[in-house]
């Protein structure tokens, strides 16, 4: 399937497919999606804070909270490594991002659909098809890992389009079971569009040497490490 050209927000992935249940989650197909809107060229959001609005009654597999949940967590995922922020917005009408659950083609073949960043700040939106969706890095028979999904549709809400020929990154066309989240080369291309890496801080010395046991010093904000260093002793020579 290719991407299509909408007039109104750029263009759709109609990729993010699998074959079929059967045959495990090796021969998965993610996306089936080839270029086709010659003229378009994605381009980042023209602000860093954006609001996203998620309609889960569409589906019936997984509870609310728990589609919300899996929305929050894929989207930490840009969040923690990109200044950028996602804020969920209870009206639509609100949203740079509009989600809703709908179907598609129904469970197996197309997994979901999004647009793909156009660099206005015109509304996208998003349709995750009806599938056995599960919120799981090791999902069972059949069903689909719904947080991998959302964070590769991210991908492309935010300009990304696939890795063609695959290069191992979670924006390839193949859903895979070994790339459960953002890989270097993702992140690489989200840089290349012009977002911005959050810079990991580096330890700051306490303010007052010799009294600095017990600060926190963060290391590193990808991971969340804290570290709390040893007292601070400064030797004079
Ligand atoms: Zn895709």
């Amino acid at each position: 399937m290719g991407i299509k050209v909408n007039p109104d927000a750029g263009i759709l992935c109609g990729g993010c497919s699998v074959d079929s249940g059967d045959r495990g989650p090796d021969g998965m197909e993610y996306c089936a999606q080839t270029m086709t809107a010659s003229q378009f060229v994605p381009a980042r959001w023209p602000m860093d804070d954006l609001t996203y609005f998620v309609d889960p009654s569409g589906q019936s597999v997984m509870p609310a909270a728990e589609v919300l949940k899996a929305f929050e967590t894929a989207l930490q995922a840009y969040s923690d490594r990109f200044v950028l922020s996602f804020t969920r917005v209870m009206n639509p009408r609100d949203a740079n991002i509009a989600i809703r659950f709908g179907r598609i083609d129904g469970p197996s073949g197309v997994l979901a659909q999004s647009h793909v960043a156009d660099g206005t700040r015109r509304q996208k939106q998003q349709t995750y098809d009806l599938e056995r969706w599960v919120d799981s890095d090791r999902p069972g028979r059949g069903q689909i890992d719904l947080g991998r999904v959302i964070e590769h549709e991210w991908g492309h809400v935010m300009g990304l389009l696939h890795f063609t020929p695959p290069v191992g990154g979670l924006m390839d066309p193949s859903y895979s079971l070994d790339v459960p989240t953002l890989t270097d080369k993702d992140i690489a291309a989200m840089v290349k569009l012009g977002y911005v890496l959050r810079e990991r801080q580096r330890p700051i010395p306490p303010a007052n040497p010799g009294q600095g046991a017990g600060a926190e010093l963060l290391f590193n904000t990808e991971t969340k490490v804290i570290y709390a260093p040893e007292p601070w002793t400064l030797k004079r020579r």
